[in-house]
């Protein structure tokens, strides 16, 4: 690549990205946006976001990802579809190696998100979005008087069972050990809901399906046992997508880079948006809240004040 030095890179394409190319490009910053995908990150695999306001019907996640692509290239954002490989974040300029070359740039906003933890097993990729979800605070209102399951046994399992037992004619609980990891505070509330049935010692071994989910198969009962469903959310944790910045920037015990809300990094010039980021409430608008906030840092940096 050339030898140019941007004013800022940002490393994803979610909301979080998108907001701060947005918010960068209309600061006069010369601004690059690296995506290895399409825009949008984790949006884009639900069909119906709900929660993000100046959508009164509603939109479906990949539509929203290119809608806030396109409002930062409409001020001159630059878009590199790549996959960034390295960051130099220590070095005056900045270094991002790409597949597709070296990027220069005096700031860097890392917004390469979280995915949730997937079980692993055999057509679980294919059925997301169709009988497959991971958010059910999200997607929980698509399954309405339906029977769905929810697999984990910590806090955001009981909390998603919770939830969608005010939605659903039947919710199956299923923990591959014998207890809840969750706190003792969901522990009654579950046991007392009736439309709530415990799976304890069970893992999921198969996914059935005639191109949407019909059921799941479960083992470690004396026998396996099929159990009909319209819906399956999977709620066993986040990975962050951190990998590339281990040994350069402060982790948290479960993963995330530490920064707080100004989304300052112990690096200067370096910041951290979205869910990448240590913070309670992980979703869309809390996510383009930061990329607008880390612009108004990196200006600060780049002033020099
Ligand atoms: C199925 C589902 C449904 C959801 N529904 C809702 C909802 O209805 N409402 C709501 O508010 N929230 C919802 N969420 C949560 C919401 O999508 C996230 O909170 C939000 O997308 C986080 O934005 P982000 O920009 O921080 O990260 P992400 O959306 O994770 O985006 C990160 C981006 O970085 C890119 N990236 C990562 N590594 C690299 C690399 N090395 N090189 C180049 N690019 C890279 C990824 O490809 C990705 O596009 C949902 C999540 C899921 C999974």
């Amino acid at each position: 690549m050339t030898s140019k030095i941007y004013d800022t890179v940002i490393i994803g394409g979610g909301p979080a990205g998108c907001t701060a190319a947005l918010y960068a490009v209309r600061a006069g910053l010369d601004t690059l946006m690296i995506e290895k995908f399409s825009a949008g990150g984790q949006m884009t695999q639900t069909r119906q976001i709900d929660n993000y306001p100046g959508f009164p019907e509603g939109v479906d996640g990949f539509t929203l990802g290119d809608l806030m692509q396109k409002g930062a290239e409409r001020f001159g954002c630059g878009v590199l579809r790549a996959e960034v490989l390295s960051v130099g974040l220590r070095t005056d300029p900045k270094r991002i190696v790409t597949d597709s070359g070296e990027v220069l740039s005096r700031t860097v906003i890392l917004a390469t998100g979280a995915d949730h933890r997937h079980l692993g097993i055999a057509g679980e990729e294919a059925l997301i979005g169709r009988g497959v979800g991971y958010c059910a605070a999200c997607d929980g209102m698509l399954y309405r008087g339906k029977v769905v399951a929810v697999v984990g046994g910590g806090n955001s399992a009981a909390a998603d069972a919770l939830l969608l037992s005010k939605l659903c004619r039947k919710v199956y609980l299923i923990h591959r050990r014998d207890s809840l990891r969750a706190a003792r505070v969901y522990h009654e509330p579950l046991r007392n809901t009736e439309n709530i049935e415990f799976r304890f010692n069970r893992q999921v071994k198969e996914l059935l399906s005639d191109g949407k989910l019909t059921g799941v198969v479960l083992t470690g009962g004396e026998e396996e046992e099929t159990l009909p469903l319209d819906g399956l959310f999977i709620s066993i944790g986040r990975s962050p997508v951190t990998s590339l910045f281990r040994g350069q920037l402060p982790l948290s015990e479960d993963g995330y880079l530490i920064a707080d809300e100004t989304t300052r990094t112990p690096i200067g010039g370096v910041f951290a948006v979205g869910d990448v980021r240590t913070k309670t409430v992980r979703q869309i608008v809390t996510a383009a809240a930061d990329g607008a906030v880390a612009v108004h840092y990196a200006e600060e940096y780049l002033a020099g004040t």
